[in-house]
């Protein structure tokens, strides 16, 4: 199967956060799930970049948008590369590729009469790139969520014709796998029986934006031109990407994780702007939560802001990939505690299952001749075995519907499982008899065959962490067809196993 997995296209107003850091993680596991069981993946990040914002800002700053653009875009990638992303693309919308893809929608869609020319009144957030809902007698409205006034608009504008599309878009956000997870369906369901209004998608006093072909003074308004980036990402070192209906590669089996708050553009208005230009709408739109820190919104004001280049340096990515996606229930909204962060990772990576793995390698190592014990029945029925089939079944179904912590709480209960297998059998007394060498043999066994289990199951969450542990087990022929690996009775006995050390130093 060929699938496209993207992360939101990161405005670069300002530099990257937490957040956006967040759904990149997050779009990264499932990314690596999806080559690991033989898909061909497209996983597309970038930036949106253009708007009248991102224009004031680089005017403040006296340099050129494009100057603030080039600064800001290279940070991301350069983060992105930082946190072991493995991202496909990345797309800029200033790039010529993607300008080129713009102008061709547009004319597709204006070909198909979805285009008109109209007033649009009313009063905008220039952070959100957004007209908000006021009530009549406020003449001073603020945007809830920047807290800055609105600013009164008064244009010609160009329209999507979003309304003729009311029964098409009605029957999407009701089909229950398009929208997920399912608590943020009856909001845009909601939104969208209220009647669709036709949406603005030009501008006539941003210059930095993509011009309107055959519309002087108009440029794009950035949601038009930004939501495309999906579709130029895939035109990646293609001269011309075919705007035709089964002709983009990688879709229409594609799912957008974002953050909730930018739904209702990639839930309604996108969709019906596909349905124009003949292409294919996208198999789902995922809504993740926000990130709070120690109880409290993020923000600058508050001076509370998580420099994920920082958290980095100090922690290593594995460690903050794993309470992020085992902590939060991914869709819900997450609070980042300083406190939490550390005791979870100490204890289920360098205790739950670093200590398993290193205690069962030190007893295989001295009592089996540094290697993995011998005279193994690889059929051997016992209570790892079984709980292992049922984990890995479980963590394939978790995996597929993004649902993260689901899967790390199932590793943590093979972990544990193990650990008590071992204080539950006692080889260490055991290997003191010399009729029951045997015995401890299949043990031993059973519980780094368990490891080996774990170390495939995390890849997706934990690559560095995952190989490391394969590397200790001695498991050479890593990753490759790894639903098969994931059969029990893999370990070959007799393997010179190397000398183990920690798979991660505790967090102080
Ligand atoms: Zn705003």
């Amino acid at each position: 199967m060929h699938i496209t997995i993207t992360t939101p296209l990161y405005y670069v107003n300002d530099k990257p956060h937490l957040g956006s850091t967040y759904t990149t993680i997050a779009c990264d596991a499932f990314a690596r799930y999806h080559r690991l069981i033989g898909n061909k993946v497209e996983f597309i990040t970038g930036v949106d970049e253009h708007g009248q914002k991102i224009q004031r800002t680089a005017e403040s700053k006296n340099i050129k948008p494009i100057e603030h653009c080039d600064s800001i875009s290279k940070e991301y990638q350069d983060l992105w590369s930082q946190w072991f992303i493995s991202n496909d693309h990345f797309v800029r919308t200033t790039s010529h590729q993607h300008i080129d893809l713009v102008e061709r929608f547009f004319k597709k869609v204006n070909d198909n009469g979805d285009i008109r020319i109209g007033n649009q009144k009313g009063w905008y957030c220039v952070g959100c790139e957004e007209y908000k809902e006021v009530k009549a007698n406020n003449n001073s409205p603020e945007c809830p969520i920047h807290l800055t006034m609105l600013e009164w608009r008064d244009e010609e504008n160009l329209f999507f014709c979003l309304s003729k599309y009311q029964k098409e878009i009605e029957k999407l956000v009701s089909d229950s796998s398009f929208i997920q997870p399912s608590t943020r369906r009856n909001e845009i369901i909601n939104f969208v029986s209220k009647g669709l209004k036709d949406f603005s998608i030009s501008r006539i006093n941003v210059k930095w934006g993509i011009p309107v072909p055959g519309y002087k003074g108009h440029t794009f308004y950035v949601w038009f031109d930004a939501l495309l980036g999906y579709i130029s990402a895939l035109s990646d070192n293609q001269q011309n990407i075919i705007l035709e209906k089964g002709k983009l590669k990688g879709w229409p089996n594609a799912i957008h994780v974002i953050g909730k708050d930018i739904l209702r553009f990639h839930a309604v208005y996108w969709p019906a702007m596909l349905m124009s230009a003949g292409l294919d709408i996208p198999q789902k739109v995922f809504g993740h939560g926000f990130l709070t820190r120690e109880g409290l919104k993020m923000g600058k004001s508050l001076g509370n802001v998580l420099d994920p280049k920082e958290l980095l340096d100090k922690y290593g990515d594995e460690p903050l990939r794993w309470f992020l996606l085992s902590d939060i229930k991914f869709g819900q909204d997450g609070d980042f505690q300083q406190k939490r962060f550390i005791e979870l990772v100490n204890n289920d990576l360098a205790n739950t299952i670093g200590n398993l793995l290193n205690r069962t390698l030190n007893m295989s190592r001295k009592w089996f001749n540094n290697s993995i014990p011998t005279d193994i029945d690889y059929n051997n029925d016992n209570e790892l075995k079984v709980l292992a089939k049922s984990i890995i079944n479980d963590s394939l179904v978790y995996y597929e519907n993004l649902s993260f912590k689901e899967v790390c709480q199932l590793l943590i209960k093979l972990s544990s499982a193990s650990n008590l297998y071992l204080n539950d059998k006692q080889p260490w007394k055991l290997i003191k008899d010399n009729n029951r060498i045997g015995e401890v043999s299949q043990y031993i066994y059973n519980v780094l065959e368990s490891c080996r289990i774990i170390a495939l199951l995390i890849n997706p969450i934990l690559p560095k962490i995952s190989q490391e542990i394969l590397r200790q087990l001695g498991y050479k022929n890593i990753l490759n067809e790894w639903k098969d690996e994931l059969k029990w009775g893999r370990l070959k006995e007799g393997t010179k196993l190397p000398i183990p050390k920690p798979i991660l130093n505790r967090i102080e």
